[in-house]
């Protein structure tokens, strides 16, 4: 008993010296190639890098701010950079061409920004539609119009922070990010009309069998994945076009960071998909959550979830600024009847991270430690970024919640820099008492 515990001390202690040195030698520039794995690996275990995490990365290979030849290439062509896009380069300067970064410090210069990328969203909406076939096994038929909400949204009302163009994400602390939505909201391609239909009459209650809520979930994915793919073509063509016109070698470092950034989540979600897909008709990987609780006239969800830091280790689930780390993310469903309201959370359980980022979860709710309808509260408004509030409840809230729930909505997403710290903090302080919607 007491060896051990030495035993442990010794372990804790030789690894706060181990990365004291290290932290040395990689600002002197002489560590060994095993020390420096080592170090990439604990770095990798950061929710969030800093300058300093960021720069090693670079030095040791993990690119973040330009492209190499020879990596593949972003716009997921499974090309090589040199063979791809890096040939498709145009040329010629175009001095009215301002990247996203630049927007960000010359805010008169929005209007017009977001009218392009409308413009340039709803063109190559158009285009993948017409090439998207449907993702039910074995279906052949071209995929149509779906919605990832079955609601007449005109004659409900409903608040989201959806926005039409998915570009349009500049979002400021201290403002409401909640808005009406229309019909013309979450619309996607992705299923043939009768699958879409065959997938949409099955509801989910306590009977519903495990089979049919994976059928269910996967039309989430199915949305996220669209868009994504949508937002990608289009940063492919704005790249291809414009690149050559930044002078600036800042804003080139970040709008390529940005491409990597939104690259690494497609691949994520093209890869969830094709494990939906193979556990659609027998499921074998995916596991199910059902959490009950009584019906909930407030709020509506059915998203992914994107889970950020374990409950109990602190162990890393996605990292918010390191685009080396693979995306990790479940499904989720919140469905009302009239007399319970259940959530449905679906994961890859040969996801170790996630599998232990559940568990966790799943004991501090089995001991009642925390209470479920702030968990499922949280992950619906913190975790994940479609959450819909009934109107006439969320008109009640005071005004200092109303900017609170928006900045906890979407900061992570797309203010990765700013106020993680405070985030993380406030998902744990939610989890007690706040942020309860039932
Ligand atoms: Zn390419
Ligand atoms: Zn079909």
């Amino acid at each position: 008993m007491e060896k051990d515990k030495k035993e442990d001390e010794k372990v804790a202690i030789v690894e706060t010296i181990d990365k004291q040195t290290l932290y040395n030698e990689i600002k002197n520039n002489k560590i060994a190639n095993e020390q420096s794995e080592k170090f990439v690996r604990a770095i990798f275990e950061n929710y969030f890098l800093d300058n300093d995490n960021i720069n090693f990365l670079q030095k040791n290979g993990y690119n973040f701010f330009s492209f190499f030849d020879d990596e593949l290439c972003f716009c997921l062509s499974e090309k090589k950079y040199e063979d791809c896009c890096k040939l498709k380069l145009i040329n010629i300067v175009d001095k009215t061409y301002k990247t996203y970064e630049e927007i960000l410090h010359k805010p008169e210069e929005y209007e017009k920004y977001l009218l392009s990328t409308f413009e340039s969203f709803k063109n190559t909406f158009l285009k993948l539609a017409k090439l998207e076939k449907c993702n039910y096994p074995n279906c052949s038929e071209y995929a149509n119009e779906n919605r990832l909400y079955e609601i007449n949204f005109d004659k409900k009302n409903l608040l989201s922070t959806n926005r039409l163009n998915p570009f349009d994400n500049i979002f400021k602390m201290g403002e409401d990010f909640f808005k009406k939505v229309s019909n013309e909201n979450f619309k996607f391609y992705g299923l043939c009309n009768n699958h879409f239909n065959e997938l949409r009459l099955i509801t989910i209650n306590s009977k519903t069998s495990d089979q049919e809520i994976i059928k269910i979930h996967i039309i989430a994915l199915l949305y996220k994945t669209f868009i994504g793919k949508v937002q990608l073509e289009c940063l492919k063509e704005e790249f291809r076009k414009y690149f050559n016109s930044i002078s600036d070698e800042d804003y080139k470092a970040l709008f390529v960071f940005r491409i990597k950034k939104l690259s690494s989540l497609v691949k994520s979600l093209l890869e969830n998909l094709k494990i939906y897909k193979t556990n659609f008709l027998e499921n074998k990987d995916l596991k199910i959550i059902k959490l009950e609780l009584e019906t909930n006239k407030n709020m509506k969800l059915f998203d992914l979830m994107y889970p950020q830091v374990c409950p109990e280790d602190f162990s890393l689930v996605n990292s918010i600024n390191n685009i080396f780390v693979p995306e990790r993310v479940a499904t989720i469903n919140i469905a009302n009847t009239d007399e319970i309201s259940l959530t449905t959370i679906v994961y890859n359980k040969k996801d170790e991270r996630l599998e232990k980022f559940f568990n966790q979860y799943l004991k501090i709710l089995e001991n009642k430690e925390k209470f479920i309808e702030a968990f499922v509260s949280n992950c619906a408004l913190i975790l994940s970024d479609n959450i819909l509030f009934d109107k006439s409840f969320y008109d009640k809230l005071e005004n200092e919640n109303k900017l609170l729930y928006s900045a906890l909505n979407k900061f992570r997403f797309e203010n990765p820099n700013m106020g993680q710290e405070y985030l993380k903090m406030k998902f744990f302080a939610g989890f007690n008492k706040g942020n309860n919607f039932f």
